[in-house]
């Protein structure tokens, strides 16, 4: 997936401000912070959207992944909460196609934040 900007992260092929990586997961700085904290958790598996995490090993990174967010928003200033996001398609405003947790805070929150 050479064509996917988030699979060229992990590859190490484009910067990123990595906060948390393993062999499954990579959590990094979004390059247009919409928050104080604003750190998008990753596959480093391509899954293009949240449609498509149907067999059990992706189910399983899936909620590795949502579990890293309290870990990641308390070690990166916001131990008071967050927020986390997964836009989804088409309507779902998805930009980028590669599965991704948008963790957002480090401020109080409006009522609803891309
Ligand atoms: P989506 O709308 O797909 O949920 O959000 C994609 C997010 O990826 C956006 O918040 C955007 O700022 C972020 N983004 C897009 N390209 C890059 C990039 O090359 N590096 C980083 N760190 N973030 C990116």
């Amino acid at each position: 997936m050479s064509d996917c900007i988030f699979c060229r992260i992990v590859a190490g092929q484009i910067p990123a401000t990595k906060v948390f990586e393993d062999e499954d997961v990579v959590a990094f700085r979004d390059i247009h912070p919409q928050a104080a904290l604003h750190v998008l958790i990753i596959p480093k598996k391509h899954i293009a959207t949240l449609f498509d995490v149907v067999p059990e090993e992706d189910q399983a990174v899936l909620g590795k992944m949502l579990a890293l967010a309290p870990r990641i928003a308390s070690e990166n200033g916001s131990a008071d909460g967050f927020r986390t996001i997964i836009n989804t398609g088409r309507l779902g405003g998805q930009e980028v196609y590669h599965l991704h947790i948008h963790v957002v805070g480090g401020q109080a929150m409006p009522a609803m934040l891309k």
